[in-house]
């Protein structure tokens, strides 16, 4: 296909059906690459948009587009995606009646099929129809299941090397979010597309904030974090089955919807808790490691980790299943050092212990950093972040360094005087004094040291001796209790003086702005988020009438688009990002519709806010009480004052503006020409008279005319 003839197609097929007006980074050449029938090899993120690089380019393909996808719930999400813009998709598998098989085997046929949907067990059962009469292009999902290399390692993926050797014209798209060399050359290899072309993006999810905090507390800090996001969807991801079903209790006692999911469940057990959570029934999922691979719920706002995952790639996979449509998401990691120890445990004795022990390293690392945790994260991938990334809690609140000396040399001392024989918990109580068993057991209350450090909090205490072992001037002996040794380095600071450099823990402080703008922002995303609760309402109850996933109607980044915009036209509301034809013809009226009563609503309450302050001012109440009890500026107050008096309301007006003034006002009118704004009048009486007075003196003058 000569590149003329499909490039000026591009950009408005992918507003027709998807609504979008740009592509993201690289998604055109590879659309690009694709339409000129050259083999590619894409290697994108989760949620960096993989799927529009084939679904684009089968639109402009007369035949359909071969998509092989390894789990069925991941090809049921997409088809009912591309059915939601208007795309016709299908599957194929063997859970279908071969009447519903013909069926699709004839659309294919008339060409009236642009995504086909199969997983390579399904494939023989199409032989019919796979080859270069009926086909395209093939696009091979999650290729790294072709890769004993890879982690999800599928043998049926094996196969597939017959494509190629029966479809030689047919340009096949290979796409996946796993990055490493070997993996990546397995993929062309057993595909028999030696000269595809590499797509790398970056890995880079800015839309994902980053924080670690200490474990202390967790459950508490959990509630908390979820209180401030009571609607959104998130997962917890937890080492064991038994915490998921703990944490789910504790959650549940708090009237929190939250499910748990691990290996323990049965297959429809978990099926539903998956479905549950997908058709936003479920909130929440606590769930070990096994929960998230093929959900494409593209909102989940958040994702915690209750335990420290043990290397940085399933980190950043977990983390990787928050925001995948691009709207502002947290990941929050707790991080303690008991995890860190079981972990370790977990690993020794494995075949690959080394390999184990050194990633777990480097996530201990990263938890415990000091500097940017994405220039960490995306380091680790090969790839170099040049600024700081400004949505990590490092970089929200960098550590302040100070002189730790004194704080080192009592941890080291206290060490050295337990004889090497403590783990980190009894370090501290001595430290602060403790009277419990493991103290005064062992008669640890006798030492020089004991209490010295009651001013400093448990917590802090023990950030500081984990930077201690960080820097090399303790560490934990893993074969001994855990107990922390002194290393060569510690007689530098306990005989030698050495200076010892620490940073304080993080504490995340609330910013705070101009408290007027702030009140200001505040309400005006009150009312954002109160028509935003009404249209993810609407949204939930459409999912419901469809049975598809409510994302796949509008994502949250779409929604929040039209909240902001409130467009109540077609022509403005096709103009939201994720507006597609289709989804203005079908949803487009009840969401304006909704829009539109909102808006009415707002009008109203605000036409009619003067009459809640005259009931108040009938009630006795004066200005200031007024003005506090409905939380509005008395300026306000004033200005329903000067309504109230110009409807005829029986206001004692000269309660607030004198006789005299008000004749001043009359003068002053004449000689300005009746200006239309108040502002003349004050700079005229040289910011003598107030604002207040002027509206209230002119409210009567207006009066005294119209008799
Ligand atoms: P992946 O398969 O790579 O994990 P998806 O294809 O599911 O990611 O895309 C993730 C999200 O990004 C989806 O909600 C998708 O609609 C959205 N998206 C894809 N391309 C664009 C684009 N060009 N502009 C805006 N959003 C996009
Ligand atoms: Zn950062």
């Amino acid at each position: 296909m000569p590149k003329t003839s499909y490039h000026t197609q591009l950009l408005p097929t992918l507003k027709k059906y998807f609504g979008y007006d740009t592509f993201r980074p690289q998604q055109e050449e590879i659309i690009s690459a694709v339409l000129e029938k050259k083999d590619g090899l894409v290697i994108m993120p989760t949620g960096g948009g993989k799927s529009v690089c084939f679904q684009v380019p089968s639109l402009i393909f007369p035949k359909t587009t071969l998509v092989v996808s390894p789990l069925i719930a991941l090809m049921k999400d997409q088809v009912d995606g591309c059915n939601a813009n208007g795309i016709a998709a299908a599957y194929f598998n063997s859970s279908q009646s071969s009447e519903e098989q013909q069926e699709i085997i004839s659309r294919v046929v008339q060409q009236d099929l642009k995504l086909l949907y199969v997983a390579p067990e399904s494939m023989a059962s199409l032989s019919n129809i796979i080859n270069e009469t009926y086909i395209s292009c093939i696009a091979i999902d999650e290729a790294h299941c072709i890769s004993s290399w890879g982690h999800d390692f599928r043998p049926s993926y094996q196969q597939l090397g017959f494509l190629k050797q029966q479809l030689p014209d047919t340009p096949i798209i290979a796409l996946t979010a796993t990055a490493d060399k070997a993996t990546r050359s397995d993929i062309v290899a057993q595909l028999g597309i030696p000269n595809a072309k590499q797509f790398i993006t970056s890995f880079d999810r800015k839309n994902i904030s980053l924080s670690v905090r200490p474990a202390d507390g967790r459950v508490e800090q959990i509630l908390n974090f979820i209180a401030k996001r009571p609607n959104s969807s998130g997962i917890i991801y937890c080492l064991s089955r038994k915490t998921t079903e703990q944490l789910v209790a504790k959650l549940k006692t708090k009237k929190i919807n939250a499910e748990a999911y691990h290996a323990g469940l049965t297959f429809n057990e978990r099926t539903k808790v998956q479905e549950d959570f997908i058709f936003d029934k479920t909130k929440i999922v606590c769930a070990t490691i096994a929960f998230g691979m093929g959900i494409d719920k593209s909102n989940v706002r958040w994702v915690i980790h209750y335990n420290m995952p043990k290397n940085i790639e399933g980190y950043y996979q977990e983390i990787g299943r928050a925001g995948r449509d691009g709207v502002a998401s947290n990941a929050l990691l707790f991080h303690s050092y008991a995890d860190v120890i079981q972990l370790r445990r977990f690993a020794e004795g494995a075949s690959n212990e080394e390999v184990q022990i050194a990633k777990l390293e480097r996530m201990k690392q990263f938890s415990e950093a000091t500097t940017c945790r994405r220039k960490i994260l995306l380091s680790y991938f090969g790839e170099l972040l040049a600024e700081n990334c400004g949505n990590c809690d490092v970089c929200k609140s960098p550590p302040q360094v100070f002189d730790g000396t004194i704080i080192a040399q009592k941890i080291l001392s206290t060490v050295a005087r337990v004889k090497e024989n403590e783990a980190i918990g009894v370090l501290i109580d001595v430290l602060r004094g403790a009277k419990n068993a493991s103290v005064l057991d062992k008669g640890l209350d006798q030492i020089k040291t004991y209490g010295i450090g009651q001013d400093i909090s448990w917590k802090d205490w023990q950030h500081y001796i984990i930077q201690l072992i960080n820097l090399g001037y303790a560490e934990i002996a893993f074969q001994h209790h855990n107990a922390i040794h002194l290393t060569e380095f510690s007689k530098n600071v306990l005989f030698h003086k050495a200076k010892v450099s620490l940073t304080k823990p993080i504490e995340l402080v609330e910013q705070i702005g101009n408290p007027k703008e702030k009140t200001k922002k505040v309400k005006k995303e009150k009312r954002s988020s109160e028509l935003f609760e009404r249209l993810r309402l609407l949204r939930h109850k459409l999912a419901l009438e469809e049975n598809i996933p409510a994302y796949l109607i509008f994502s949250d980044a779409t929604l929040q688009e039209i909240v902001d915009e409130r467009p109540i036209t077609d022509h403005d509301f096709i103009h939201i990002s994720g507006v597609g034809n289709r989804k203005l013809e079908v949803y487009g009226a009840d969401f304006m519709n909704e829009i539109k009563d909102f808006n009415q609503e707002k009008n109203s309450k605000k036409a009619n806010t003067h009459k809640v302050t005259y009931e108040l001012y009938q009630q006795g109440l004066s200005i200031d009480e007024i003005s506090e009890k409905r939380n509005l500026k008395s300026t306000t107050i004033f200005s329903h004052i000067a309504k109230l008096y110009s409807e005829g309301k029986p206001i004692n007006i000269y309660d607030f503006v004198s006789p005299s003034e008000v004749e001043e006002i009359k003068k002053a009118k004449v000689q300005l020409d009746s200006p239309p704004a108040l502002k003349p009048y004050f700079d005229h009486f040289e910011a003598q008279i107030d604002y207040f007075k002027i509206r209230l003196a002119l409210a009567v003058v207006e009066k005294e005319e119209q008799t």
